[in-house]
């Protein structure tokens, strides 16, 4: 057990433990542990797109549509719905059917919600 001390300096900031000697930072979403600041905050920042917003794999797309808008960077459904269809068909590997998977599949998401 370490002594778990709030962090004053940034309101959201990660979670600092002191355990002997050495200090780990912990992202406070999903808990990780980190030797520095810096990646711990990161992992944080990286977690919390994730509360704001599902994760695209909720979206049940194929794989190929998935892996291209991952590389683009679009990691959560909030993030797909800020690009406009032409937008995606910028995306290396995105065609015409893989907008109206992401169309299709976005509806079906909708509807369930
Ligand atoms: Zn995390």
């Amino acid at each position: 057990m370490g002594l778990v001390e709030e962090d004053n300096e940034w309101e959201e900031s990660c979670s600092m433990v002191i355990e002997g000697k050495a200090t780990r930072f912990i992202c406070d979403l999903c808990q990780k542990e980190y030797s520095t600041r810096e990646a711990a905050e990161k992992c944080q920042e990286w977690c919390q797109r994730f509360v704001d917003s599902p994760n695209l794999t909720n979206l049940k797309l194929s794989p190929r549509v998935f892996n291209a808008l991952y590389r683009a960077k679009i990691y959560t459904v909030s993030d797909l719905k800020k690009h406009s269809e032409e937008e995606l068909l910028v995306i290396e590997g995105f065609g015409r059917k893989s907008v109206l998977e992401v169309r299709e599949k976005l509806k079906q998401y909708e509807e369930v919600l």
